[in-house]
């Protein structure tokens, strides 16, 4: 058995309540074993490391990226010319560059089946080091529908969909992922999926235990998502396109009434736009996510890491333009970092929060978040599994 003793300055468990200050956490193989104030800790012989300047929080999650992309040159992945071998290698780097910004576990959400479960695999069997992977694999999308061509699983009908989701399944999915509208840069408010589909993913995804996250756009997608029981939804700007934006407050209400949990990747379009390239209206796109928040909907934070210009190691931008744009608490945004974001992926018994049990996935940072924002850039540890996988700068121990 390994035990190490943390002091921390400041503890943000992920739940929403307010920080406890000057705690002892102790880890004992990959699990937390207890949480107590450190005048109260009796000093064992473990391992020590002292963290009494800085802010210590659950591992950061990530629910929506795609690992085997690149960001600087998009179309490379899906160029069939493309060595399998390059794409993987790559896909380890970037699951990399996210560790060392405090990403600890993150959802690939459209992949090729052939890299990145051998990729995720790889990584929990301790052969490379990197953040846990939870993998959809590919998207299950109808011929010529969004992705189709990069990492689709083409399938129509009700009857296909069933086969393609136990195909899935079968390949190691973690979860499905369904390309129930068009994308936003084509035409968002066509729906991929009827209402009949859809019900019929869900009911043969629930019968492997697998979530099903949504890539929606249009109005009328997200509704049949809603209604078919579809457990995540990405995007969901309510954008048709030409049509414009069209919010229905009765679906949001739906949306948080189900506990619905949306990955908005709200940070999609921010940096092409700041380097002077396209994007969706960033304005009327937040005014819709705000709407979602008013009516009471859960955010998971969500990058999309792997689109044009959105790299690995900018996680903070989500908090940060959450904050910012959306106006959510820093509190709030923690939450969404952590807990729900543990939720959208299935794992909020083992993940997400830091509670005596849980997984020991922790980030150090050096400044308080709740004070400001972007002191999620500021890493000086980072823990998976109990194990130290990235610090910067010094640490007494
Ligand atoms: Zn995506």
């Amino acid at each position: 058995m390994t035990q190490v003793t943390l002091r921390v300055g400041r503890l943000i468990d992920g739940t929403g309540q307010d920080p406890l200050l000057d705690q002892t956490i102790i880890i004992e193989n990959e699990r937390i074993r207890a949480i107590t104030p450190w005048q109260d800790t009796h000093h064992s012989q473990s391992a020590f490391i002292d963290l009494s300047d800085a802010t210590l929080l659950p591992g950061f999650i990530d629910t929506h990226l795609h690992i085997t992309a690149d960001p600087g040159n998009p179309e490379d992945i899906y160029n069939p010319e493309q060595n399998p071998v390059e794409i993987t290698l790559r896909a380890v780097s970037n699951a990399q560059a996210a560790l060392r910004v405090g990403v600890t576990t993150l959802g690939d959400c459209g992949a090729q089946n052939h890299i990145i479960f051998p990729v995720r695999d790889a990584i929990n069997a301790g052969q490379i080091s990197g953040p846990r992977i939870i993998a959809s694999g590919a998207a299950l999308v109808p011929a010529g529908g969004h992705g189709a061509d990069k990492f689709g699983v083409i399938s129509s009908g009700v009857d296909e969909v069933r086969a393609a989701v136990r195909a899935q399944a079968r390949a190691g999915a973690d979860f499905i992922k369904v390309m129930a509208t068009a994308g936003g840069g084509e035409e968002p408010g066509v729906s991929h999926y009827s209402l009949e589909e859809l019900i019929a993913i869900r009911s043969e995804a629930d019968r492997h235990n697998l979530i099903v996250a949504a890539h929606a756009h249009g109005t009328g997608g997200i509704r049949d998502c809603v209604a078919a029981g579809i457990q995540r939804i990405e995007h969901c700007t309510f954008y048709n396109g030409e049509r414009g934006f069209d919010f229905d407050a009765q679906v949001a209400k739906e949306i948080a009434r189900r506990d619905i949990i949306v990955s908005p990747t709200n940070v999609i379009d921010y940096r092409r736009i700041q380097a002077g390239g396209e994007g969706t209206p960033r304005g009327k796109l937040n005014s819709i996510w705000r709407q979602l928040l008013d009516h009471g909907v859960h955010f998971a934070a969500s990058s999309d890491a792997g689109v044009k210009d959105m790299f690995y190691d900018d996680y903070a931008l989500i908090p940060e333009l959450m904050v910012k744009e959306l106006g959510i608490s820093e509190m709030g945004v923690l939450v969404a970092c952590t807990q729900t974001a543990a939720t959208a992926l299935g794992l909020q018994d083992e993940l997400g929060t830091l509670e005596p049990g849980k997984i020991a996935d922790l980030v150090a940072l050096n400044g308080n978040p709740l004070e400001d924002i972007t002191a999620m850039r500021a890493i000086c540890l980072v823990m998976r599994s109990g194990e130290i996988l990235h610090q910067q700068g010094h640490l007494d121990d």
